[in-house]
């Protein structure tokens, strides 16, 4: 699995629909100061689902979409395709190709897709986490990560290997379900309650 291709258009300083393509392999993104290298990151962060605005960097989630310059107006929608190359089968779908898309408008609506099929940003999440892409996005690792992971906590770090291992997806789905078991026993003693109240 690797990724394929990458394709932004209204996100950040990318106005226009640019692609870039990645090979298998390293790929070394290069340019000045504020040229948007970093916003590339940012966008493959986005699209794989990222929700918090600070980890992208900016104050709001609006904050990614184009916000204009002396001669462009601003525009009303971010959208990023990240294209993966599943022949390996990694990615649990019958595709040897998964595209992912994201877009999100101004007034705060978003859209998600997997080869072009409108979807949840939980089923990407589910697509993505045995592969070891979480919804913590440990795979991207940020100017200052790197420290903040050498010197996180025992527990902290116990996740980013329990999320790398795919063991997070079943911790969360337990989880959910321990919730839901507790909220039908909170049901079973109201009812037994009125069971009571009635004999
Ligand atoms: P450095 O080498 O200094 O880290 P960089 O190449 O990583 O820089 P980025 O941080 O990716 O640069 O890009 C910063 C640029 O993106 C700034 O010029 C900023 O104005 C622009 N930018 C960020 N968000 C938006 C937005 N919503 N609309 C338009 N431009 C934006």
């Amino acid at each position: 699995m690797h990724l394929k291709s990458l394709t932004v258009k209204g996100f950040k300083s990318f106005a226009s629909a640019t692609t870039l393509r990645l090979e298998p392999g390293i790929t070394c993104v290069v340019g000045p100061n504020g040229s948007g290298k970093s916003n590339v990151v940012d966008a493959i962060a986005w699209v794989l689902g990222e929700q918090g605005a600070k980890a992208l960097r900016g104050g709001k989630m609006e904050d990614v979409i184009f916000a204009g310059t002396a001669g462009r107006a601003p525009l009303g929608r971010a959208e990023v395709t990240l294209t993966i190359d599943n022949g390996d089968g990694a990615l649990p779908i019958d595709y040897t190709e998964v595209s992912i898309t994201r877009r999100m408008f101004r007034d705060g609506a978003s859209e998600y897709e997997i080869n072009n099929n409108q979807c949840r940003l939980l089923d990407i999440q589910e697509l993505l986490s045995d592969s070891g892409i979480g919804r913590e996005m440990h795979i991207i690792v940020g100017q200052g990560r790197l420290d903040a992971m050498l010197h996180a906590k025992p527990e902290d770090r116990r996740s980013f290997i329990e999320e790398a291992a795919g063991v997070l997806k079943h911790r969360k789905r337990k989880e959910k379900a321990v919730r839901k078991l507790d909220a039908m026993q909170t049901n079973l003693n109201r009812l037994n309650d009125l069971t009571a109240e009635l004999r």
